[in-house]
């Protein structure tokens, strides 16, 4: 008769960044049962996606990029930082990193099912039952849900890990599209496609500031874009405005002073020519429609009144905000499982003996820099270790 311990199961379901993490994690830290359960045909598709294609994978301004960057190095993916602190694969390609996960995974023998879409998953005696749709059941001791959030359901993710969280009896905030484009009813928008400009961006709610960022602003046919703007995304609320400055580096009085100089040089040219010089052309065209100026006004015959007028939407342009687009283009969920039911040291439920969770599937989210990547190695990695601890323990 054998007299070895028998070592308990761990199942991760979902195999995105986080999960795939875990499994790695849980393995490393010496589980030898171990299997992720991914719907997809394939491991880490929606990191394909990533960073354009180049999977901006840490931000060397985290706490916890140095071990993500340890970790990378060990498993043999060579890396670089690039402006405010991203990092990304040296090579350029997201695929790298997938390829680099997945093949740790199988040196280290995790058991990998993929074209597997689990249905629910209940508590059966100490362990979980997990059902999946054509398949016999499975049993697992150990549970780690790396579904992730509703962001980006064309690579997989659809809500389905918050379902199963709630089924096992915790709190999930309301799940709400983040880092998306902002959209706006305003007709303007059409003439604006395409256009790009430097400026501060800030999220007005009842007339104060709720977040501002500086960075580039794109104009969609429908609303705004650009990194900025995803970023207060974040914070959006039904009824919030955006406040655009286009000239930052300006205080109204030294705007107003450009101004005016630039007219009494113009030798009686139009307020639209002037602008023009100042600023993309559609933006002028608009602006000046939006303060109901005529662009063809001579700039000397402007009252004072009028150029004040001009500064304040240059400095101020206040512009309406329908709401956000919806889960297909957002690249991250905000909502999802409560924090405080976590046991944030180790991942593990204070609720349910045995359940860990990971990544974007938590009500954590992050702004744009490869910050949200980094959450989900790092509760990956949390989740697996503490996974493997209890998965020796019988
Ligand atoms: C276009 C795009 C670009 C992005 N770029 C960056 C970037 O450059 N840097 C950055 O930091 N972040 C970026 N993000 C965010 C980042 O991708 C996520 O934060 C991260 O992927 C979350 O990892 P996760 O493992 O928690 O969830 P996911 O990556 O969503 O993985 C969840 C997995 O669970 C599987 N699953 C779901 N339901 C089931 C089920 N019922 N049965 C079995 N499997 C299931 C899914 O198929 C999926 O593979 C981007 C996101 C998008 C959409």
């Amino acid at each position: 008769m054998s007299n070895k311990i028998p070592e308990k199961s761990i199942t991760v379901v979902g195999g995105g960044a986080s999960g795939m993490m875990a499994a790695l994690s849980a393995a490393m830290h010496g589980a030898k049962t171990v299997r992720i359960i991914e719907k997809n045909n394939a491991l880490g598709r929606k990191l394909l996606a990533t960073g354009n294609g180049r999977c901006n994978l840490t931000n060397i301004n985290c706490s916890d990029a140095p071990e993500t960057l340890q970790f990378f190095e060990h498993i043999g993916l060579l890396t670089r930082v690039e402006d405010e602190g991203r990092v990304y694969p040296y090579s350029g390609q997201a695929a790298a990193v997938q390829e680099i996960l997945v093949c740790s995974l199988r040196d280290l023998q995790v058991k990998v099912f993929c074209g597997m879409e689990v249905e629910s998953i209940d508590r059966k005696g100490d362990g979980f039952l997990i059902r999946i749709r054509d398949h016999e059941p499975m049993k697992t001791d150990v549970l780690i849900l790396a579904a992730g959030g509703k962001a980006g359901p064309q690579y997989g993710s659809t809500g389905d890990g918050c379902r199963w969280a709630r089924t096992l009896g915790h709190t999930v905030v309301s799940l709400m599209p983040s880092l998306v484009r902002l959209v706006s009813d305003l007709s303007f928008f059409h003439a604006l496609k395409g256009v790009r400009a430097k400026g501060r961006a800030e999220l007005m709610r009842m007339n104060q500031v709720v977040e501002q960022e500086i960075g580039e602003i794109q104009f969609t046919e429908d609303g705004l874009s650009g990194i900025c703007i995803f970023n207060l995304s974040r914070h959006y609320k039904k009824g919030d405005i955006i406040r655009i400055d286009l000239f930052p580096e300006f205080s109204d009085e030294m705007l107003e002073e450009l101004v005016i100089s630039r007219i009494n040089e113009s030798g009686g040219g139009s307020i639209k020519e002037i602008l023009n010089g100042m600023l993309n052309k559609k933006l002028v065209a608009v602006i000046l429609k939006e303060i109901d100026l005529d662009e063809e006004s001579k700039a000397g015959k402007l009252s004072r009144e009028e150029i004040l007028k001009i500064i304040s939407i240059l400095k101020g342009w206040q512009i309406s905000i329908a709401g956000t687009k919806g889960w297909k283009e957002a690249q991250i969920t905000s909502g999802g499982v409560e924090l405080s039911e976590i046991n944030s040291n180790t991942m593990e439920s204070k609720l349910v003996p045995g359940l860990y969770f990971a990544g974007e599937l938590l009500d954590v989210d992050e702004k744009c820099g490869g910050y949200n990547l980094q959450w989900a190695w790092s509760s990956g990695m949390k989740a697996g270790k503490s996974a493997a601890a209890i998965s020796k323990k019988i």
